[in-house]
């Protein structure tokens, strides 16, 4: 389970489901970083990127500071977005898994000048986990969810296989 899962959960499960069976038609894909075999069990970090290894997939965080445990996370785009949030929750769930307890995320949106604070609790832990089953059922699924219709459709990589 990857961040870039998640985030597609909640952008389209049909591009959740195409990614996830390695169909990828962006060059510049999310896959092409994941996909990057990490071997060392310790944190590594490549170029701005840290790589940790985890259970459930390697995830990949824009910058860590020990110090003050704050995950930091950049996003371009001009738009706060739930999914967003969901990723740091979910670095942040992982850092836990491995004993790393009372970590705490910063989204900063360049664009907007803005910055979001993140925490994950009792309750985040428990909707994290059913989001995670849900994404395996589609995962897992034989079938391919139906196209759903949405103006971003023109923007994604999928466009043609979907509409076309
Ligand atoms: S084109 Fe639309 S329906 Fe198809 S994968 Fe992309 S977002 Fe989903």
């Amino acid at each position: 389970m990857t961040g870039t899962q998640i985030s597609y959960y909640f952008h389209c499960k049909r591009h959740l489901w195409l990614f996830s069976h390695s169909i990828n038609m962006e060059h510049n894909s999310d896959t092409v970083a994941l996909g990057k075999h990490i071997s060392d069990t310790t944190y590594t970090r490549i170029q701005h990127e840290i790589h940790i290894p985890s259970e459930d997939g390697d995830i990949v965080i824009d910058f860590y500071d020990a110090k003050s445990k704050i995950i930091h996370e950049v996003k371009k785009s001009d738009k706060m977005e739930e999914t967003h949030i969901w990723q740091v929750k979910h670095y942040i769930n992982q850092l836990e898994k491995k004993g790393i307890i009372g970590v705490t995320g910063e989204i900063d949106y360049p664009k907007l000048k803005q910055k979001i604070q993140v925490e994950l609790t009792d309750y985040d832990r428990e909707e994290l986990a059913q989001i995670k089953n849900e994404i395996s059922t589609i995962i897992e699924s034989e079938i391919l969810p139906e196209v759903i219709n949405k103006p971003f459709c023109k923007n994604c990589s999928y466009y043609d296989l979907c509409y076309v």
